[in-house]
């Protein structure tokens, strides 16, 4: 990419910044952020941190403005209004024109509401953004109950963001489990209890009809299908999100859900491309959504992007999937694919779960082949670059136990439950012999090449 050209990012998430770093790592481009949520990216995930007073809002703007300068990265404060793509150019809220070379939309998502009465009143809100941390922060000051309207990630961290301050909250769930949309049914049972056993309360298997006012036009109850009615003064929404496209339509780019784009993310307009949870694949690889709303998505977008836009122009392959959240204070850790339910003749699977019902591990494989698919991990850390090894290398069920004792990054994992899991796998296995030795996690790092840096850039 020549130095004359000019890369404009609408979007300072995840995605759009990394794709500004990692495009500056590779090319003397002028390049330009525009964005309206904040001047600074912030770290959205962390967002909760700063409403519990764990953080302050400056720990989570990670690169401060002099970073920027240094990098030769404009950043612009302002809202894009709209997009003339024949004359390539930006309209800014401000009155200005920006005009650009090549665009990179990474605009990312908003809340997804499903026009309930009385979703506009005072008290009910979603938590996206900076300025929804902030109304997030006014609304709560003294109130003493609160209804979260959702059971998926973003759910849990309001309720437990609410709980952190002595409101009694309670989760509205549609699914008889919480998060069992994703979660197979043992890992949802064990969540769904440890909620319970936090305190938080769980109305489980019934929906919203109405959010209910008082005469001052504050949020008062939730009213549900099975005629339950919820006092609050705040309420939660948490139904999911849907990516920032609304200034995009009636335009020539092709838009569906998100915007549609190919494996180089290139839009349906010449030298315009999309990135992050805001990108909608035309043609997803088997087994992968076409929309993938997360951070470390967000960032491997960015990375590949920024490759393909100084001319290695290799179509963007995920590779083995990894995501990571908590439930309370459950980590919870996926690799792979782990489905919510699946056909036994085709997929097994070794479950163990510790007494306390706070840890549990799940390795999902393929019955015939013995082939890993998949890992969760409840209360448990595992060493990343292994896991993505055994999944990227299609390594069986029976190599993986062999290496099982290098994987944990707790010891008391290592000295006290790996017997467990490797008793139910011999009595799956009777005819397969205990190693005769144990790897190291020191010595198999070396013997695979296995080192952060290396698999982060596969
Ligand atoms: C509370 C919360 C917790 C989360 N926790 C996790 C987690 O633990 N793990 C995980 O993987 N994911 C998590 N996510 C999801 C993750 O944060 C997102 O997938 C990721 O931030 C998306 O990054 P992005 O760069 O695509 O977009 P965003 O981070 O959404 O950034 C897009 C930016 O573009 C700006 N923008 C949009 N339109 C315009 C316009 N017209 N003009 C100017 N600017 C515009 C927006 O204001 C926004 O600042 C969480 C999300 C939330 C809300």
């Amino acid at each position: 990419m020549q130095p004359d050209q000019h890369v404009v990012v609408i979007g300072n998430g995840i995605a759009g910044i990394t794709l500004a770093q990692r495009l500056r790592a590779r090319s003397d481009c002028r390049i330009t952020i525009v964005s309206s949520e904040s001047a600074l990216h912030i770290s959205r995930p962390a967002l909760m941190y700063v409403y519990m007073g764990h953080m302050r809002q400056q720990d989570i703007t990670p690169y401060p403005d002099w970073y920027w300068k240094e990098k030769k990265i404009e950043l612009v404060h302002d809202l894009v209004l709209s997009i003339d793509f024949d004359q390539k150019a930006l309209k800014l809220q401000n009155g200005a024109f920006l005009a650009y070379d090549q665009l990179v939309l990474a605009t990312g998502s908003s809340a997804v509401y499903y026009n309930w009465p009385g979703q506009h009143l005072k008290g009910v809100q979603a938590l996206i953004s900076l300025q929804d941390l902030e109304l997030m922060q006014q609304q709560t000051i003294g109130i003493k109950q609160a209804v979260i309207v959702g059971g998926g990630l973003i759910g849990i961290e309001m309720a437990e963001m609410l709980q952190s301050k002595g409101v009694e909250v309670t989760m509205l769930v549609r699914e008889k489990l919480y998060w069992s949309t994703n979660l197979p049914e043992q890992e949802a049972k064990l969540v769904t209890q440890h909620i319970l056993n936090c305190g938080i309360d769980l109305c489980l298997q019934d929906e919203v009809t109405e959010i209910v006012g008082d005469e001052k036009g504050n949020v008062r109850a939730v009213k549900t299908k099975s005629g339950v009615e919820l006092p609050c003064q705040f309420t939660g929404i948490a139904t999911g999100v849907k990516p920032n496209i609304a200034f995009l339509k009636n335009t020539a780019l092709e838009i569906d859900k998100g915007i549609m784009v190919n494996h180089f993310f290139e839009t349906s307009i010449p030298d315009v491309f999309a990135i992050g949870d805001c990108a909608q694949f035309k043609d997803p690889a088997p087994g992968e959504p076409a929309l993938e709303q997360l951070w470390y998505t967000g960032r491997q977008h960015g990375e590949a992007l920024s490759a393909i836009l100084t001319g290695t122009r290799n179509a963007y392959h995920r590779g083995p999937w990894f995501n990571s959240a908590k439930f309370l204070n459950i980590e919870y850790q996926t690799y792979g694919f782990v489905p919510r339910h699946w056909d036994d003749l085709i997929y097994s699977s070794l479950y163990w779960e510790h007494p306390v019902k706070t840890k549990a591990i799940r390795l999902f494989y393929e019955r015939e082949s013995g082939i890993l698919k998949g890992i969760n991990l409840l209360g448990i850390r595992f060493r990343h670059d292994l896991c993505h090894h055994w999944l990227q290398e299609k390594y069986t069920i029976h190599q993986v136990m062999e290496q099982l004792p290098a994987v944990n990054f707790d010891t008391e994992f290592f000295q006290r439950y790996e017997p467990e899991l490797l008793k139910q796998y011999y009595q799956q296995y009777p005819d397969r012999q205990e190693p005769a030795r144990q790897h190291t996690w020191w010595k198999l790092r070396h013997r695979l090449s296995l080192f952060s840096e290396k698999s982060d850039n596969n």
